[in-house]
């Protein structure tokens, strides 16, 4: 049986794009479909336009911080449309980027939806026709989720949405205590819209360090953002222009915006997985093995569409690992393990394995180093926003099991730390290693004393 290609890509997203590259250069005959913009989630309307919008919110803080520098910044003035403007030109450079290295590669790009016909052939919706081949990669990614049992809750806009609003709201509702939530509704802050954050438990980035989580809270609190806990929207209206959020606690908020950022879902409706016979899981996850392979032999996942690690890096290196194993007979498994994290608030969460809690639960008799200290920096400037480090020490063999850190440059540091965290670092290697002076990073290599543990464990058992 011969077919058109050795392999079709759905979806040009980071993961989609490494694999299908890597895939071609292995001298595979590759076509990938993409329905909206090369790059995906990330590039398009993730991670890079959100650090953009990070950088913008930063500045503010910035020129509240330079006083006592000796600068005089006089009346400062934000113009949206201009960020808008720049973000939108560099996502256009980088999705030509993409596009470009996927015809460097010899990849057969289709702007078109795809949607499987059966277990191998797709049909592309835009060109009106079908191509089959002999291996299919679904890298579909995800998209936000809202409640659609809320009343009014097609008033709220989504991350998709905020990255194009025409202006910048006077004031928000943000729904949600994840990723997305926390970092926009700092971005917002920063940028000096009022910002009210409504989430259903009572401790934002409920996975992450209990300690982290309790710092986050504080200095949220610290940048002026309202937070509203364990409640949920009952309805949203429209009245007078203003959005008028009323919440099962009976508060009621009145904003220029509301944003759903309660989660996303893979992407799998209307993908013609069932005429494939591709079985899929919770929130319409598709089911996949350790090798990305789904219920059926020759069709593959990887990315979001799966819901296993939804991150960008993950993706690419599961593209990698699709690409090395099919086509270029170097079977590759994918990595889980200590998988650092980044959670782009301000300030920064950065975090690497384990949490306490999970160390505990895990068995783990552990040692907690704790740092909770003012950055020389605000020290100066008067800004109370404070640092705290962490390390999660196992205390049988001395092995450092996690870092967590809130503050300035965390996920710098995590990406770093990761490297010999991941590769069973003991802590006695940390303590043999010389500060770098001065620096806040240094704080991680002066870390002597175990924190009370009786009160830790007291606090969170
Ligand atoms: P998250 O899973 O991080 O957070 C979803 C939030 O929505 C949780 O706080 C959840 O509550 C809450 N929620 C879920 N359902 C409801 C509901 N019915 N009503 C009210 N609240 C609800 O999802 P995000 O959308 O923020 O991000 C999606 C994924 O994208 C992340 O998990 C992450 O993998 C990735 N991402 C990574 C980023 C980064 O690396 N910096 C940035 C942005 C996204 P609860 O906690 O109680 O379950």
């Amino acid at each position: 049986m011969s077919y058109d290609y050795d392999l079709f890509t759905i979806g040009a997203g980071s993961g989609g794009v490494r694999a299908s590259r890597l895939a071609s250069q292995y001298g595979a005959k590759v076509g990938i479909a993409e329905e909206s913009r090369v790059g995906g989630t990330c590039v398009i309307r993730g991670c890079v336009p959100k650090k953009f919008f990070v950088y913008a919110s930063e500045f503010s803080h910035a020129f509240e911080d330079s006083g006592p520098y000796g600068w005089s910044v006089g009346d400062v003035s934000f113009d949206w449309k201009t960020l808008v403007e720049n973000k939108d030109k560099n996502i256009d450079r980088l999705n030509g980027i993409y596009i470009t290295n996927l015809e460097k590669a010899g990849v057969e790009l289709f702007h078109s939806r795809a949607i499987l016909k059966d277990q191998h052939t797709v049909h592309l919706v835009g060109e009106g026709r079908d191509v089959t081949a002999e291996k299919i990669l679904i890298s579909a990614g995800g998209t936000p989720w809202t409640d659609e049992s809320i009343e009014g809750h097609e008033l709220g806009i989504t991350s998709n949405e905020a990255f194009h609003l025409e202006e910048l709201p006077g004031s928000i509702v943000v729904a949600g205590g994840g990723y997305i939530a926390v970092e926009f509704a700092c971005i917002f802050a920063g940028l000096g819209v009022d910002t009210t954050l409504v989430y259903r438990g009572p401790t934002l980035l409920k996975n992450f360090d209990h300690d982290i989580s309790e710092q986050l809270h504080k200095e949220l609190e610290h940048k002026g953002i309202k937070l509203e806990l364990s409640t949920i929207f009952t309805k949203i209206e429209k009245v007078d222009g203003k959005k008028h959020v009323s919440l099962t606690n009976g508060n009621k908020l009145v904003a220029d915006q509301v944003m759903w950022a309660v989660g996303r879902r893979p992407k799998t409706v209307g993908l013609g997985l069932e005429k494939a016979g591709v079985a899929t899981g919770h929130n319409g996850a598709i089911i996949t093995d350790d090798h990305h392979k789904t219920s059926v032999e020759n069709i593959y996942a990887i990315g979001d569409v799966t819901d296993r690690v939804n991150l960008t890096p993950v993706a690419i290196r599961e593209g990698i690992a699709f690409a090395e194993s099919h086509f270029n007979a170097k079977p590759t498994v994918m990595d889980y393990d200590f998988i650092p994290k980044a959670v782009f608030s301000q300030p920064p969460i950065g975090t690497v394995g384990m949490t306490e809690r999970e160390a505990r639960d895990a068995g783990h008799n552990v040692h907690i180093y704790r740092s909770d200290f003012m950055p020389m920096k605000n020290s100066l400037s008067g800004n109370p926003e404070r640092m705290l480090m962490k390390l999660v020490v196992d205390k049988a063999t001395d092995t450092v099991l996690g870092c967590h850190i809130i503050g300035f440059e965390s996920p710098e540091m995590i990406q770093c730390l990761a490297i010999a965290i991941k590769h069973g670092v003991k802590k006695a290697e940390f303590d043999a290693t010389c500060a770098l002076h001065p620096s806040a990073a240094e704080e991680i290599v002066t870390l002597k004393v175990p924190s009370n543990e009786s009160m830790v464990g007291k606090k969170h058992d």
